[in-house]
């Protein structure tokens, strides 16, 4: 797959010891691009998946294609203060930092099998906020999906019993 090759290193962003995965380049390429949503879409074509998640900037980009090429709605997950209406929020720690997340408490109906999405998996604390948030509202995970894994930063084992894939691992 030529997808890597579409994926650059920023060393020492946003601070010093990260190796930044940027994806703009992939992002920018439409082939490269398409490949990747195509890719991820044959992942969950026939599973019963009801609604995207994806939280602010990349996961609105990868989600929000992944979700009209799965033909089904997409919900943003997005920083303290964004969303107009009623909240629920989701605390949590990054590879560099803490961090925040909220969702309008009204975008996931009790038992709606709900597909995560981002474009990297660190250390997985992103994504089990995202996981709390879904089950707060009674919906079910359906799985978890990434672009990117960092596989040394075992990111998995915070995401213990749910249905986990990416595309390319590190
Ligand atoms: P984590 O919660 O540690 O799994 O971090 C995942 C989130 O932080 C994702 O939304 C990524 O976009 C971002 N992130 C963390 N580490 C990196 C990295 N090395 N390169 C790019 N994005 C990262």
């Amino acid at each position: 797959m030529g997808l890597r090759g579409k994926i650059r290193d920023i060393p020492d962003f946003p601070k010093k010891g990260i190796v930044f995965k940027d994806i703009t380049p992939l992002l920018r390429d439409k082939d490269a691009f398409r490949e990747a949503i195509d890719a991820l879409a044959r992942r969950y074509e026939g599973d019963s998946v009801d609604v995207i998640l994806g939280a602010e900037a990349r996961g609105f980009v990868i989600g929000g294609a992944l979700a009209y090429k799965l033909g089904v709605g997409f919900v943003p997950a997005r920083k303290p203060g964004k969303l107009p209406h009623n909240v629920t929020k989701a605390e949590y720690e990054l590879e560099y930092g803490m961090d925040s997340l909220e969702m309008h408490q009204d975008a996931i109906e009790p038992g709606d099998k709900v597909l995560i999405v981002d474009d990297v998996l660190a250390t997985g604390g992103t994504a089990s906020a995202k996981v709390d948030l879904v089950e707060k509202m009674g919906g079910k995970v359906a799985g978890v999906a990434f672009l990117i894994e960092l596989t040394f930063l075992n990111g998995r084992e915070k995401l213990k019993g749910y249905d986990v894939f990416s595309l390319i691992q590190y």
